[in-house]
């Protein structure tokens, strides 16, 4: 039985990857989804026709994290499209997944991309966050999609990580903060996930990321989405505050 009937979910960067997974697994638990993209207005065309024609429910939101007008941008089309199928702006469930990834040994991180980096993956999440308080009703969700890279260590990573750090304080305030209205707040920390790039089909970059997990794989999206659904899922009802490892087993070393 579908448990997300009559919810509404906004899911960040959800045009492709493990965000278009996410909103594909809460779609079919019933969920009315907003497929949040940045560039990739024909692939979240695809994501939302893909849900339709599953006899699911969505539409697409598009707007670039990280200019100061991005977060109000992506409102203003959700509120909208959100009173258009629904009658209200009432959004249970919040996905903060769209990020940007990217490597840099220490000695060749710049300032500017620094920046960015913190602006999409760290300031757009707790601006959306704040954001989408007076849409979210109480016993609603906020999921934050980390990285298994704040808890291992790789030179190369560091600002990524960083960025993700800063993204899990808001898992770890915020859930404080709206325990009161039953709103939980957790982090799902995937690994290396099979998101369709061009590095996944490279046998020995696969074969590295793969390693690196326990079960010797790399993860397809699906099995990280299992795990967000479940948050969403009222049977989650007294996880706050929470690490989520998704990876596969990687943190064991
Ligand atoms: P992906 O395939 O690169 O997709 C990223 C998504 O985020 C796209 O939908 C993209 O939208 C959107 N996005 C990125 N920057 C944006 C911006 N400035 N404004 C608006 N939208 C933006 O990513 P993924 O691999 O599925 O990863 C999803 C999340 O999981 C990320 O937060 C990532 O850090 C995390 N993660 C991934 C892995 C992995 O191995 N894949 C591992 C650990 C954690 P457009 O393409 O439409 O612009």
């Amino acid at each position: 039985m579908p448990n997300l009937t009559d919810k509404t979910a906004l899911v960040t960067g959800a045009s492709r990857g493990i965000g278009r997974a996410i909103a594909e697994r809460l779609a079919r638990e019933g969920a009315l989804v907003a497929v949040h993209y940045g560039t990739g207005g024909e692939a979240a065309g695809q994501v939302v026709d893909g849900i339709r024609a599953a006899g699911g429910r969505a539409f697409a939101v598009q707007a670039e994290l990280g200019p100061a007008d991005g977060v109000d941008t992506l409102f203003e089309s959700l509120e909208a499209q959100l009173e258009e199928h629904t009658g209200s702006t009432r959004l249970d469930i919040l996905v903060n997944n769209a990020g940007l990834m990217g490597t840099a040994l220490p000695g060749e991180i710049t300032g500017e991309w620094f920046d960015r980096m913190m602006a999409v993956n760290a300031k757009a999440p707790l601006f959306v966050v704040q954001r989408a308080l007076s849409l979210i009703p109480d016993h609603g969700r906020i999921i934050n999609i980390s990285s298994g890279l704040t808890r291992f260590a790789a030179p190369e990573q560091v600002t990524y990580a960083m960025t993700k750090g800063a993204l899990e304080q808001i898992t770890l305030h915020l859930a404080r903060h709206l325990g009161e209205r039953r709103i939980t707040v957790n982090t799902v920390a995937p690994g290396s996930t099979d998101n369709g790039s061009a590095l996944f089909q490279i046998p020995a970059a696969r074969a590295a990321m793969s390693q690196l997990s326990a079960f010797g794989e790399v993860a397809e999206p699906a099995a990280i989405a299992d795990v967000v659904a479940f948050l969403a899922s009222a049977d989650a009802r007294w996880i706050t505050g929470s690490f989520v490892d998704t990876s596969g087993g990687t943190l064991l070393g």
